[in-house]
């Protein structure tokens, strides 16, 4: 069976390996950018995502540019602490959370596609668009425009994993138009600094209107400072409105000074952002949920089928789970189009009701409700909310989301038994 990805971002990269190790042979992806440079900031891989890289055999490669937090904690906008829990293995997974430079991963899943399935991979291919069933052989036709002209690919199955502007899903869904925003700016930055706290805690600070997360990407270098990765985050008027493009470098000073009062006893806040190489700014957009996502042999996986707002951090490990779900029911299923049809029921509703989660407040609701109850501060948080509330808001995300520990430890595993 002859399989076309386009896109070589997290999923389609993750796709071709997945496919590979269910047994496919045939695998070609297609890239629209000339070379993949290996681009972004931090981004996380939660335990139900690592759970999926062991079991395809690559997490230790991963993990070797990778940091393991073990705890998440929350402060309100003084730097007074609302609530921490463990996370990944210390949280009762089997699997830990790995916190890594997006650009490193991308290069390093292409090295691993390059290892396992030869020189798969083609740059230069922009995804025009997919026709079903159009050659003779009844196998899909896909567009690409390269810059030696249009290319037109035949394939049995066809993903489109070519991300939040996503061609085959522009084909199907032509009046959507620009990803909606919620009005929030995201200022995204990697600090060179001393650790704080623990040294392996990824802090959120703030409320509705102004917010900050920081967590260690890297272990503490010579110097004694470590990479550190941000989100700064503040509600803007007109920012909703610009475009979204993940490498738009802005100045540092001014969003140092949005935030020149966040000088905590344990992180000083505009210092860190201070010490960033680059901020690249970015508007707090996500896709609204289809009603389909397979059209013929062609279906959409990660972002081009699920953007959604990285409360929660989840768009990565999101797309980890739709690439091995796929090549496990393509793998299993009697014809191409069944296994297409078991992967959209089974992935669309999960993806659908986590989307609804990051569009509400999820567990980041302790710091709304701390601001509003205390504007000014206070001694002890169980003085504004009590343990339980605390407790319930945590347990009520992770349930709602579907990983929770123990759900995640029982559930069978996706790998195609050989
Ligand atoms: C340059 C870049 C930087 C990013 N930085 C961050 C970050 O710092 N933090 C974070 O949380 N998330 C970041 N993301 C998004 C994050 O990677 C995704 O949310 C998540 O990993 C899901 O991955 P995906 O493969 O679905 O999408 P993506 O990782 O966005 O990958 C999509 C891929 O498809 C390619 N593509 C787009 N259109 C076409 C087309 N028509 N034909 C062929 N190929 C096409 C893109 O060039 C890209 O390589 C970034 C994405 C990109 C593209």
């Amino acid at each position: 069976m002859r399989i076309a990805i386009a896109g070589a971002g997290i999923g389609g990269l993750l796709t071709a390996l997945s496919l590979e190790a269910a047994g496919f042979d045939d695998i070609g992806v297609y890239e629209r950018s000339a070379e993949i440079r290996g681009l972004g900031v931090g981004i996380n891989l939660l335990p139900h995502a690592v759970r999926e890289l062991t079991e395809l055999g690559i997490v230790d490669d991963i993990a070797a540019h990778a940091v393991r937090p073990t705890s998440l904690a929350y402060f309100n906008a003084f730097g007074q602490s609302i609530w921490s829990e463990p996370r990944g293995t210390a949280a009762g997974y089997r699997w830990p959370q790995l916190s890594v430079h997006r650009g490193r991963l991308q290069l390093v899943l292409r090295d691993l596609v390059r290892e396992r399935l030869g020189e798969v991979i083609r740059t230069d291919h922009r995804l025009v668009d997919v026709r079903s069933g159009a050659d003779a052989a009844g196998r899909a036709l896909a567009r690409f425009a390269t810059g030696r002209g249009a290319q037109e690919v035949a394939a049995d199955v066809v993903i489109g994993a070519d991300g939040i502007h996503s061609a085959l899903r522009a084909q199907h869904y032509p009046a959507e138009g620009a990803p909606p925003s919620n009005g929030l700016t995201l200022w995204r930055g990697v600090a060179r600094a001393a650790p704080f706290l623990d040294g392996r805690t990824m802090i959120m600070a703030g409320d509705g209107e102004l917010k900050f997360v920081a967590y260690p990407l890297g272990p503490v270098e010579a110097d004694g400072r470590m990479p550190i990765n941000f989100i700064a985050e503040r509600r803007e008027a007109g920012g909703a409105s610009r475009a979204a493009e993940w490498n738009r470098a802005v100045p540092v000073e001014p969003i140092a000074e949005r935030f020149a009062d966040w000088r905590f006893d344990w992180l000083d806040v505009p210092a860190l952002i201070r010490s960033a190489d680059e901020i690249l700014e970015y508007p707090m957009v996500d896709r609204d949920a289809l009603p389909r996502w397979t059209f013929g042999n062609a279906t959409l996986l990660g972002d081009a089928a699920h953007a959604m707002y990285p409360n929660g951090s989840n768009g990565a490990s999101q797309a980890v789970l739709d690439a091995r779900t796929l090549a496990h029911r393509l793998a299993t299923a009697a014809t191409p189009e069944e296994g297409l049809a078991a992967y959209e029921a089974e992935r669309r509703p999960a993806t659908t009701a986590l989307h609804a989660q990051t569009r509400g407040t999820g567990p980041e609701r302790v710091m709304l409700l701390a601001a509003e109850r205390a504007p000014q501060g206070f001694a002890h948080i169980h003085e504004v909310i009590a343990p339980e509330e605390l407790e319930d808001i945590a347990a009520g995300y992770k349930r709602a989301a579907g990983f929770h520990p123990e759900s995640l430890n029982a559930r069978s595993s996706l790998t195609v038994r050989g």
